[in-house]
Formats: C-alpha cells, sequence, structure tokens
C-alpha cells in the first residue's frame, strides 16, 4: 500500500510526554498551572514578547486582541484578504466589519503601500479604521516597518497574525511582537503544535493580564462568582501548556526541517517551465511552513487544479493557496481594496507537503510525481 503524504502534521519531540506526565503526577490537569506559567515565560523569551497569554487557540487569542484594542459594533477593521479565515472572523464575533486588503507580489502579504493609501483615503474622509489586521502567511513576515510606520501615522493600532509564522524573523526579530498584539496558533498543522492552542502577546502588561481575565470567564476579585462583564472560556489547559514546552524546544529544528523540505523541491523543480515559488523577502527568514508556488499552465502544460488532483491520486496531499476572504461568500457584502494579486495566487498557488516530520523517500515521490505531470 501506497503510504498518504499529508499537507502537514504534528511532530513531536523528546520532552512533551515527560512535561505531561509531570501534569498527571501533580494532579494539574486544570485548571491552569505550572505549565501554563513557564510556557508563557518560555515563549516570550522565544519570540523576544515581553508578555504572553496562553489561550485555547489562535482564533480566541485574535477574538481578546480585537475586543481588546476597543473594536466594537459596526466598526471597521482593515484585514489582509490573501489568509485563513480565522483571521477576520473574529472581527465579525465582534459585529465589526472587515475591509479586505489586497497581497504584494514579493511577500505574499498584505502591500504596505495599498496600505497607507487606504489609510489616507479613509482618513481625508474621517473613516479611518479602528485596527488593521496583517497576516505573516505561510511562515514569512510581512513588510513590518512601513505598516508600522503607516499605522502609526494614522494612530490605528496594528494587530499581527503570526498564526502560521512563529520561527520567522523580521530584520532578526519574531513577527508578532511589533504592533499593539499579536496572535501565535498551535494548531495541530502548524510548525508547532499543542494539537490545539494559541498565545498572545503585547509589550503592554495591562493588556495582557485583561486577556487572561477575559479568557477566565472574567471573574472579578471577589469570593463568589461575581462578573462585571462577560468574559470567555479561552485559557490553555495546563495538559496542552505541556506540551507547548516540549514543543518550544524543538521549534528551530522544524524550522530547518521544513526550510530543507523546500530547498529539496526547489532545487528538483525550480527549473521547471512555468513554476514559480513563493519569494523569500530579503528582510528575513521564513520557516518555509509550508512550500507553495505557483503554476504557469502555458509555460507548465497543465494548470494548478490537474495538478493538485494528480498528485491526490496518487495519495500525496496538495491544497490550493488560501482562497482570498473578498471572495468567500460569507464575506461578499465587504469591501475589498485591490484583490487581483491575491485572486491569482489563488488561481495558480499551490502548497506542497510541508511536515518537519517528511523523509527523504516521501519528497521524492512528490517532487517525481510533479516533475512527470509537466507536459510544457
Ligand atoms: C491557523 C490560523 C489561525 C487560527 O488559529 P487556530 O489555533 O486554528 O484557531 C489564524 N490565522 C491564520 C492565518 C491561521 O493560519
Amino acid at each position: 500500500m501506497t503510504k498518504q503524504i499529508l499537507l502537514s502534521t504534528p511532530h513531536m519531540g523528546d520532552l512533551e510526554q515527560k512535561f505531561v506526565q509531570e501534569a498527571f503526577d501533580t494532579n494539574w490537569i486544570a485548571p491552569v498551572g505550572p505549565h501554563v506559567d513557564a510556557f508563557e515565560q518560555e515563549f516570550c523569551q522565544v519570540v523576544g514578547a515581553k508578555h504572553a497569554a496562553a489561550v485555547s487557540s489562535g482564533t480566541a487569542a485574535l477574538h481578546l486582541a480585537l475586543e481588546l484594542a476597543g473594536i466594537q459594533p459596526g466598526d471597521e477593521v482593515f484585514c489582509s484578504t490573501l489568509t485563513f479565515i480565522a483571521s477576520a472572523s473574529p472581527i465579525t464575533y465582534l459585529k465589526a466589519k472587515p475591509v479586505f486588503i489586497d497581497s504584494d507580489r514579493t511577500t505574499w502579504n498584505i502591500d504596505p503601500n495599498l496600505l497607507r493609501e487606504a489609510l489616507e483615503k479613509r482618513a481625508k474622509i474621517g473613516k479611518l479604521p479602528k485596527a488593521v489586521v496583517i497576516v505573516h502567511l505561510y511562515g514569512q513576515s510581512a513588510d513590518i516597518d512601513p505598516i508600522l510606520a503607516a499605522c502609526s501615522e494614522y494612530e490605528v493600532p496594528l494587530i499581527e497574525d503570526a498564526a502560521e509564522s512563529l520561527g520567522a524573523t523580521y530584520k532578526g526579530k519574531s513577527p508578532g511582537i511589533f504592533g499593539k498584539i499579536g496572535i501565535f496558533s498551535f494548531n495541530g498543522n502548524k510548525i508547532i503544535t499543542t494539537s490545539g492552542g494559541g498565545m498572545l502577546v503585547s509589550d503592554d502588561e495591562n493588556i495582557v493580564a485583561r486577556a487572561r481575565f477575559l479568557a477566565t470567564q472574567a471573574r472579578d476579585n471577589a469570593p463568589h462568582y461575581q462578573h462585571s462583564v462577560v468574559g470567555y472560556n479561552y485559557r490553555l489547559s495546563n495538559v496542552l501548556a505541556g506540551i507547548g514546552r516540549g514543543q518550544l524546544r524543538v521549534l528551530e529544528a522544524r524550522v530547518n526541517a521544513r526550510r530543507h523540505n523546500c530547498e529539496v523541491y526547489q532545487q528538483a523543480l525550480g527549473k521547471l517551465p512555468g513554476i514559480e515559488f513563493m519569494p523569500e523577502a530579503d528582510f528575513g527568514r521564513a520557516t518555509r511552513w509550508l512550500t507553495c508556488l505557483t503554476i504557469d499552465q502555458a509555460a507548465f502544460g497543465v494548470d494548478r487544479e490537474q495538478v493538485r488532483l494528480t498528485l491526490a491520486k496518487q495519495k500525496i496531499e496538495a491544497r490550493p493557496v488560501w482562497k482570498p476572504l473578498h471572495l468567500q461568500p460569507v464575506f461578499a457584502e465587504c469591501e475589498v481594496i485591490g484583490g487581483a494579486i491575491a485572486e491569482d495566487l489563488f488561481d495558480r498557488g499551490l502548497c506542497l507537503p510541508s511536515g518537519s516530520n517528511l523523509t527523504a523517500e516521501d519528497l521524492q515521490r512528490v517532487t517525481q510525481a510533479i516533475a512527470e505531470i509537466y507536459t510544457g
């Protein structure tokens, strides 16, 4: 039987079970406990954040981030369009309206010039958005400096969705720590995983304290259960934080393995006509969380979808690049600024199997399969 090669699967290290066993031995299964505190501290050290709150998912972290940025019903929030829906769904949880912004071709992330122009236009008519959510896509940081400069100039808080880019760098630092609030994800397909989980980071201690408060049902300081605002049940469990502590220790190895996958793909396929890899911007290190490429049908012979289906027949899971959010039926009524680049990347873009646990044979099966599809 041919083995199924999946897009991105969990890859445990040696210490996760020991940390989980510790949680069992001390009966610190729930609620929050020492692993949660340690995970937050160790995470801060890894990404260079001042404060962090561990929560149940990246989506939960972003929901809290937007609420803490003061987003109210009816507000507008700018958001990258080329991304997973979870970058924008928390905007709608707060009954605010996303306005989607296109990518640039060099990073595939939000176009800083387009963002600046949009803010300038909105400032002129007195309709600035209440926040900007940028995404660091597929393991690559957005071009943060010009984005931050534009947001500062118009005094719009920047929230960074770094769910896909733990381990990446921007000018030597981790994306996610530049804006008012950043979020990360430890979902099962991410570069490290707690099976499910997320982290909210900020340099502002009060914001992170408030995030913890809201994530634990917003209990006032009283012996009885008293609540002055409505909160959420969003905290990460001590057991899962134990997994996270083990995973953090192998992050560098996971980054190297994923970058290695990408190098193997590039060497084997980079010269095929019509194939272009997602560029790595020169301002930092991309983790290549997923190796992505575009396929130009005229040069390659067949289109992205045919490649994907042929791979699927050989038990190789590849996925189209994110469908831009402005094309999603649920966001049909939302405004979009630009959009053609994200649409093109979606039409032609493919994500290849990229797990840090792929073997040399797995990679060879994928590259050979794609090379055989070429009919240019
Ligand atoms: C995975 C992901 C999220 C959501 O994280 P979860 O932990 O799955 O809730 C948010 N944004 C992006 C860009 C993601 O890829």
